[in-house]
């Protein structure tokens, strides 16, 4: 792209693309259209099945699949699980993402360590509920700003070389693998974590098993600290948050427990 034509994009983009609300209200700088996103989390997708081994045992998958597709369904209505791609990958690695673009990646790591089909709902809630968000298009935007706009512009748009692929796997939380750490912050989680424990209960999971997920989390992060909290960093006062949060989720779960298939464990 030319520098000549950048000059005028990122004003127009900051004016037109620029104001959005979260789900949750709040208001939030993202530069670029959602179909962009879309297509950088397809491609970074893609990158982490090539990079890193996916599981062979079709029981595992078939169960991450009923978890995420009833996360996915409690989003609306209209939203075609088809549409979605779900992938576990094996590695003992404590980690998940979902990335814009409809894709779900779950690693067996952490399939282990969680106690619950209820837990791991927790964790592909919220990270549903970072994509939902918009948090990578906004960790994006901001990284345009402090790089000074134009020249960043050009590495967010024009994917293909290596630091243009690293810059965007780590907005979009993938970096962690690939020694790319770029910590969600603490607003991105809890807005993650709120969003997630809607999507859980009204998914009809238990969503008081976050709280156990992020207690296993912290203990284990005495020892061997999950990968996964390397880019969602877990302070004791997410499980306070998440705790005020308990009552209304619970009475959606308790509205909505019953209705659906249960997954195998
Ligand atoms: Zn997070």
């Amino acid at each position: 792209m030319k520098l000549g034509r950048l000059i005028y994009i990122i004003p127009i983009m900051a004016v037109f693309v620029g104001c959005s609300q979260s789900p949750t209200g709040r208001r939030q700088l993202t530069l670029l259209p959602e179909d962009q996103l879309a297509k950088m989390g397809d491609q970074s997708f893609q990158q982490m099945q090539k990079q890193q081994k996916l599981s062979d045992d079709p029981a595992l998958k078939r169960r991450i699949e009923c978890i995420a597709e009833r996360i996915v369904s409690s989003m609306s209505k209209n939203n075609n699980f088809s549409e979605w791609d779900v992938k576990v990958f094996d590695s003992e690695a404590v980690n998940a993402f979902a990335t814009p673009g409809k894709n779900i990646g779950v690693y067996t790591g952490l399939i282990n360590a969680a106690q619950s089909n209820d837990q791991i709902a927790s964790v592909i809630g919220h990270e549903v509920g970072h994509v939902l968000a918009s948090h990578g298009n906004e960790r994006i935007s901001q990284s345009l700003i402090v790089q000074g706009g134009l020249v960043a512009a050009d590495i967010a748009l024009d994917s293909g070389s290596p630091q243009k692929n690293q810059m965007i796997l780590g907005a979009l939380g993938l970096g962690a693998q690939l020694g790319i750490l770029l910590p969600y912050s603490r607003k991105h989680e809890s807005e993650a974590d709120k969003i997630g424990l809607d999507l859980m209960a009204e998914a009809g999971f238990n969503p008081r098993a976050a709280v156990e997920f992020w207690e296993i989390m912290k203990n284990q992060s005495k020892s061997a600290p999950p990968e996964w909290l390397s880019t969602h960093p877990a302070p004791q006062s997410r499980i306070e948050k998440l705790r005020s949060n308990m009552k209304s989720a619970l009475k959606t779960y308790n509205r909505n427990k019953g209705q659906f298939t249960k997954c195998p464990s």
